[in-house]
């Protein structure tokens, strides 16, 4: 398969083994990533992350859930949020995520940007939060909400 599948598998590995809840994608693009693994019934949130105003724009429709999605209904509620950052700044709305990735995101970066990188990722961005499990089976559904401008919440509800 090529690289960027390659790519995706592994992190998909990773949330097969680590059972992640909160995932942050940083240069999440197109939400391809996203996309792939939303599926995984442990993930409670998502957030994507882009400089590209235009590409968290044209994702959220793409994030809605297929006609499948409502045959085989998660356990969990999830929801995914996108929105317009940088994955250089020190930004509170990417703390207390278990995992966070970014594919063919550093490459794009320029030197000033590329020495920053580690010390927002490792040093601010990765620390491990508490959070609770909710259960709730049965039906699903899914509001596409606005929460500002280029902040895109995408809430799949399960209820009884
Ligand atoms: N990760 C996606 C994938 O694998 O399909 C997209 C990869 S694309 C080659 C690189 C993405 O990184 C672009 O969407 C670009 O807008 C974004 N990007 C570049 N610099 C960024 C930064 N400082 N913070 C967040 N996103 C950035």
């Amino acid at each position: 398969p090529p690289l960027y599948r390659q790519r995706y598998s592994f992190v998909n590995d990773l949330v097969n083994q680590h059972k992640p809840k909160k995932v942050a994608d940083l240069g999440c693009g197109n939400a391809s990533l996203i996309q792939m693994i939303k599926s995984h019934s442990c993930l409670e949130l998502i957030v994507g992350v882009d400089i590209n105003k235009d590409k968290i724009e044209l994702q959220r429709c793409r994030l809605s859930p297929f006609s499948g999605d409502y045959l085989s209904p998660r356990d969990l509620n999830l929801s995914i949020i996108l929105y317009h950052g940088s994955a250089v700044e020190r930004d509170s709305r990417l703390l207390g995520f278990d995992l966070v990735t970014c594919i063919e995101l550093i490459e794009h970066l320029d030197s000033e940007d590329l020495a920053r990188f580690p010390e927002v990722v490792f040093g601010y961005c990765t620390q491990i939060g508490v959070f609770q499990k909710i259960r709730a089976p049965a039906t699903e559904s899914c509001i596409v909400e606005q929460c500002g401008q280029h902040v895109y919440k995408i809430v799949y509800s399960v209820s009884y």
